[in-house]
């Protein structure tokens, strides 16, 4: 779907709307809180929907036809458990915010089956959206809106970090979680009070928070867990993978928000080049100047409590790179960053590489057959595909454990060898 069929499709942001009606903003991740914070510095009303859960996936299931991809079931789940639990709801003052992209898979239909949904419900609820392959720009809101969100999604993408950092050696169990909740109250009232200044004071205080947390030496091995981004990041979708790693006696790390918004920027200079479009081109060329100052920013105030390979993630250039021999660029979509962050992870010294995607996932599938030739390419670091279809299947565990194990092995080797 072309960028123009999209908009026409589509209702955008304004100023107004936050007067008129309440923003419901399903649960994908905890970056949710960065954009609800910025809407409402922007004084419009939005809240964040609850962590979905199996009453989500059911309603899910039962208005979608079986073909629909996991992060649509879990979504659209969302918005009904609202509309059929909720006495207060009231479709008229409210909007569903949901992004979409017009790349090489189902994301783009989304937005599209889901109003048809709620129309055959009779709710015929709006629903605003913002589009990747426009790099998510909101005109309707202007540079504020969308410079704060940035910074915002950035500092959640750091707060991550240095949870999963510290949790795995924490002597108290739930140390580490409860500063981390507490730090992202703070950071969305801190944006949505005071916008940027609001959201560096917030971050004031968070690395000292995490460092005071008693903790025990350890040595586990890293894991880079790279893949479909809303699966990778939804605890609900991937049975809480990162909890169940550190159980087993691993380290994670989840490939960053930031690095697909950086990619959407590079894709807008791409294509306003190539279609002689040079405003285009120029926006996203100053979109990215913009963003990296930004990200300076509120990197400064991690930067005496993450180590450098957390601070400074590659430019996406560089991942790009990395994802040629295997999968070239003019693949448009997540395959090509995923398999750049895989390898990068590897570069930096990861013991192993998971990925995952939800079952029939089309750039999933990609990534999958290629994994077997990159895994060769980097010293056969142990590397497990992992494919979800919220079944929360036992068999996962099963095939960790065999995992962590060989990726404690790989450590042991490439210590002992260094
Ligand atoms: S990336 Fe995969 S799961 Fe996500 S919308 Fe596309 S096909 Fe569906």
């Amino acid at each position: 779907m072309s960028e123009q069929e999209l908009a026409e499709l589509h209702s955008g942001i304004d100023r107004n709307l936050g007067k008129k009606k309440k923003i419901y903003v399903p649960y994908m991740s905890d970056h949710g809180h960065a954009l609800v914070g910025a809407f409402r510095n922007q004084g419009l009303t939005a809240t964040m929907l609850p962590k979905p859960d199996s009453d989500c996936l059911e309603y899910g299931r039962r208005h979608s036809e079986g073909g629909e991809c996991l992060p649509f079931v879990v979504t659209t789940g969302q918005l009904i458990k609202l509309i059929q639990e909720d006495p207060e709801f009231k479709p008229d003052k409210s909007a569903f915010f949901m992004p979409t992209s017009s790349g090489p898979c189902r994301f783009g239909q989304y937005h599209t089956a889901q109003k048809l949904i709620l129309e055959h419900l009779d709710k015929p609820v709006e629903i605003i959206s913002l589009n990747a392959y426009n790099s998510y720009t909101a005109e309707g809101l202007g540079l504020d809106f969308r410079n704060l969100a940035w910074q915002g999604i950035v500092a959640v993408d750091f707060l991550q970090k240095i949870l999963w950092e510290t949790r795995p050696y924490e002597r108290e169990t739930g140390a580490a979680d409860s500063v981390y909740e507490e730090s992202l109250e703070v950071i969305k009232s801190g944006m949505a009070e005071d916008g940027t200044s609001g959201l560096i004071e917030a971050l004031k205080g968070i690395g000292e928070k995490f460092e005071s947390i008693e903790t025990e030496p350890g040595d586990r091995p890293l894991i880079g867990v790279v893949g479909e981004i809303y699966v990778r990041a939804n605890e609900l979708c991937n049975c809480n993978l990162v909890r169940l790693i550190e159980d087993l006696g691993g380290e994670v790390r989840i490939a960053p928000m930031a690095e697909w918004l950086y990619y959407t920027n590079r894709k807008k200079k791409q294509d306003g080049f190539r279609n002689r479009d040079f405003f285009k081109y120029l926006k996203g060329w100053a979109k990215d100047l913009v963003q990296h100052y930004g990200e300076r920013k509120v990197k400064s105030n991690f930067s005496d409590y993450l180590d450098e390979s957390d601070l400074s993630e590659p430019p996406v250039g560089e991942l790009v790179d990395n994802s040629h021999p295997y999968i070239p660029e003019d693949y448009r979509g997540e395959p090509v960053l995923e398999i750049g962050k895989a390898i990068d992870y590897a570069k930096r010294g990861a013991d192993g590489i998971i990925t995952v995607t939800p079952f029939s996932c089309m750039p999933g599938s990609m990534i999958i057959s290629v994994s077997d030739l990159v895994k060769k390419d980097h010293q056969n670091i142990p590397w497990l595909n992992l494919t979800f279809d919220a079944q929360q299947s036992t068999n996962i565990k099963t095939r960790l454990e065999p995992f962590i194990f060989q990726a404690k092995k790989f450590k042991e080797k490439h210590s002992s060898s260094s």
